[in-house]
């Protein structure tokens, strides 16, 4: 097959700042950009010499294209995805996949029933820190597993401060877009399912009232680890982090929650602190070459859309718990 033959789906920041280059860096080729604003939808072909520029789906697909990349607002994903898979085209879709569940199980149907590849855009799982992680988890050394830690609070920017604050039809808040990285991040490293979530939120004053800005989380897995994640968009200073705290030692990854390839890990035993030797790469074109090469019938993405499933079902199960004060049962209605 030669190069993949891409279509974007949405003229947006992430497209911009990542993915228009994570496509290419992996050999694909963009033909086509969908925007539901003419005019911006042109300017962005411009700015990244995209030959053609769409206001809708049919002359999308009429491009010829081979795969599309969803990163409309997370309202929009189930049509545009459904469709792309009744096109016979693949899907590389933003998360959350979706705001209920019942949109996200009939996108994974659709590809299913299409014979298309679908993924979900969870970038952490193919940072260099993480990938260490799991190998270390898998390797023994740090005995069980009974305790982890993910710190993912930051600072939204300023230019970021639109939809995910004051737009609960498009999927707004902290939990819809972080919890469900972390959550997706613990199964891959752990390889454990989550089963039930307690969750505080809290509004900083970022957010419109009534949506969280903000929210720790504990998560109990089905071995029994128990998980606590802290997910944020109002600290400026707060350092991310991931740590696996087993019966004979300890993994700390530091600075590592992020969209750049950085991070430093140590093993500590009872031999001392070891540090963890990483080979830092683009998180996002290791994942597009993954897409790439699922779609060459050679292996899985990253995250597929059953893993997008599963971690917008640990999302809505936090929301609950939110809501309600009450742990409550994570069911996604799939297995990966
Ligand atoms: P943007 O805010 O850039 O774009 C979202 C939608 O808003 C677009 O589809 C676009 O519609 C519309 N839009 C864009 N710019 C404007 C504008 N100036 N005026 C009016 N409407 C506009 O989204 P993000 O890039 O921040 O996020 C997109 C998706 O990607 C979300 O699902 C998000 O959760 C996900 N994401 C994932 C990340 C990851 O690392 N995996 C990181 C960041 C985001 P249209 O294109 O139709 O014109």
């Amino acid at each position: 097959m030669a190069s993949v033959r891409w279509g974007l789906i949405g003229a947006t920041v992430i497209g911009r700042e990542w993915m228009v280059n994570a496509i290419r860096e992996a050999g694909g080729e963009i033909v086509a950009v969908m925007s539901t604003d003419r005019d911006r939808g042109r300017a962005y072909a411009e700015e990244f010499g995209i030959p053609l520029s769409v206001t809708n789906l049919a002359n999308l697909f009429a491009s010829g294209i081979d795969a599309v990349y969803i990163s409309t607002t997370n309202e929009r994903h189930r049509a545009e995805t459904i469709a792309a898979a009744e096109a016979g085209i693949h899907v590389l879709c933003e998360k959350p996949l979706a705001t209920n569940l019942a949109d996200a199980q009939a996108m994974v149907a659709a590809c299913k029933k299409a014979g298309v590849v679908m993924a979900t855009n969870h970038h952490l799982r193919n940072a260099a820190t993480h990938r260490a992680a799991r190998d270390i988890v898998r390797s023994g050394k740090l005995g069980r597993p009974l305790s982890a830690r993910v710190v993912h609070a930051g600072y939204l920017p300023k230019h970021l401060q639109t939809w995910r604050l004051n737009n609960p039809v498009a999927g707004a808040g902290a939990i819809f877009d972080l919890t469900v990285h972390d959550s997706d991040l613990l199964r891959f490293v752990l390889s454990d399912e989550p089963e039930a979530i307690s969750t505080v939120a809290q509004n900083g004053g970022m957010a419109i009232d009534g949506i969280e800005d903000a929210a720790h989380s504990v998560i109990r897995f089905r071995s029994g680890l128990i998980a606590h994640l802290w997910d944020g968009f109002t600290t400026k200073y707060a350092e991310t982090s991931l740590e696996v705290h087993g019966t004979d030692g300890s993994l700390v990854a530091r600075d590592c929650m992020s969209q750049s390839p950085r991070g430093t890990a140590i093993v500590r035993t009872a031999t001392g602190d070891e540090p963890v030797e990483l080979d830092h790469q683009n998180l996002y074109v290791r994942g597009v070459r993954a897409f790439h090469d699922a779609i060459k019938g050679k292996g899985r993405p990253a995250a597929t859309g059953e893993d997008g499933t599963i971690s917008l079902a640990v999302a809505l199960a936090a929301l609950e718990s939110a809501r309600t004060g009450k742990l409550t049962p994570i069911v996604s209605g799939v297995t990966a």
